[in-house]
């Protein structure tokens, strides 16, 4: 069918690859790398995404719920998916089928599963998550020794990872930072020392600990996996910033002037009057709001790109509208092309940049504009990704 969507998500697919291929780079050939696709791989589009990564050569993959798994697998891809969150016991069977790999943090759901795998004569891969120090999922040190004795003797199961999550990586010399890598690497050095029980004869599990900000700035957390998501997209995790031509954007959002118009000085603008016209003022509407995924914390804060320049927008952001003060743009007209998130001539707007408007981080700038929009996909893998676009 063809597309009348005044708003447009355009995901750049080349900078994507680029940006996992310079990851694997900066950890190294000894180093696997998880690519983090949860979250419809953070508003980009699961299956588009996971297929561009899956031929630049990723071949595990993170995702938060069993369905996206099963998602992943019925698109044809091999290699191996972790269930963030595990899988509630339901899900089970499709786990075995599937051979999709859950993380474990809970006993009886691992003796359980352990039963479903040997119902149809499989081993499941589990990934154990350990808790240093993130206070959220995962089994708490001093179980270790514990789970790892009981797990050992599941014949259902099979040991394939363990790990844990820092929960302020992008702050890499602050105490508490020093405090959960140095907890975790006694756990791995514990563990490599032979002294935590293992099932004889199986490979020791693979040891990941690394987000994005600990891939960037701990290189002794990336152990024999790092599992990156917000970089992969473009954006830095926060806190320090290294050097900012790292990595590409790959979301750019887009739309098009709906209606022109002037308007006198001292005229209210949108719903509430929360701007004022200080002047004869050229006012912009734009078909976008917070239903699109453009928050109504945006309000009276955020800028936009058309013409080249940066516009304010003014007043409060509707539903589906908000209105752009261009005043000082006489050439622009209806139907012109305005970008919210991206580049336009030499100027840019970062998820970043918006995520300081709202008061939050890029993650949940990149989930709010991407599921909330139609998406098209523009770069060199588009040909082969068209199949799998999402609605
Ligand atoms: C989401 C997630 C990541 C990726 O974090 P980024 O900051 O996006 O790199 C890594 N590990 C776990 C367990 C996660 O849930």
């Amino acid at each position: 069918m063809a597309d009348f969507h005044l708003n447009r998500v355009e995901i750049d697919l080349t900078a994507l690859r680029k940006n996992y291929l310079g990851l694997r780079n900066m950890v190294g050939s000894g180093v696997e790398v998880m690519a983090m696709v949860k979250a419809d791989a953070y508003g980009h589009g699961l299956l588009p995404a996971t297929r561009v990564l899956a031929r630049a050569g990723a071949r595990v993959f993170g995702v938060a719920e069993l369905e996206e798994g099963i998602a992943l697998r019925q698109a044809g891809l091999q290699g191996e998916i972790i269930l963030l969150l595990g899988c509630p016991e339901e899900g089970y069977p499709e786990v075995v089928e599937h051979r999709l790999s859950p993380m474990v943090f809970d006993l009886e759901a691992v003796e359980k599963l352990s039963r479903a795998g040997e119902r149809a004569g499989a081993r499941v891969a589990v990934h154990l998550k350990v808790d240093v120090g993130m206070g959220r999922v995962g089994i708490m040190p001093g179980e270790l020794p514990f789970f790892l004795e009981r797990i050992s003797r599941l014949p259902g199961i099979r040991l394939a990872g363990l790990s844990s999550h820092l929960p302020i990586a992008e702050l890499p010399a602050d105490q508490r930072t020093i405090v959960h890598c140095r907890s975790f690497v006694s756990i791995v050095q514990q563990l490599r020392a032979g002294k935590m029980p293992l099932a004889p004869g199986d490979c020791p599990p693979l040891i990941h600990f690394a987000n994005s900000a600990a891939l960037l700035y701990l290189p002794q957390t990336h152990f024999d996996m790092v599992r990156p998501g917000i970089a992969l997209y473009g954006c830095h995790p926060g806190g320090q910033v290294p050097d900012s031509g790292a990595f590409q954007p790959v979301m750019s959002f887009k739309t098009r002037i709906l209606q022109l118009k002037e308007v006198p000085a001292g005229f209210g603008i949108s719903y509430g009057h929360t701007f004022v016209t200080g002047r004869t003022s050229r006012v912009a509407l734009l078909p976008v709001g917070y239903d699109d995924g453009y928050s109504r914390r945006l309000s009276n804060r955020a800028v936009v790109l058309i013409g080249g320049r940066r516009v304010p927008l003014r007043g409060t952001i509707c539903m589906n509208a908000c209105v752009a003060d261009v005043t000082d743009l006489p050439e622009v007209r209806v139907e012109d092309e305005v970008v919210l998130l991206g580049s336009q001539g030499s100027e840019r707007i970062s998820a970043e940049e918006i995520a300081c408007w709202m008061d939050t981080i890029p993650y949940e700038v990149l989930c709010l504009i991407g599921s909330r929009n139609a998406r098209s996909y523009t770069g060199d893998d588009q040909l082969d990704s068209v199949s799998v676009q999402q609605a």
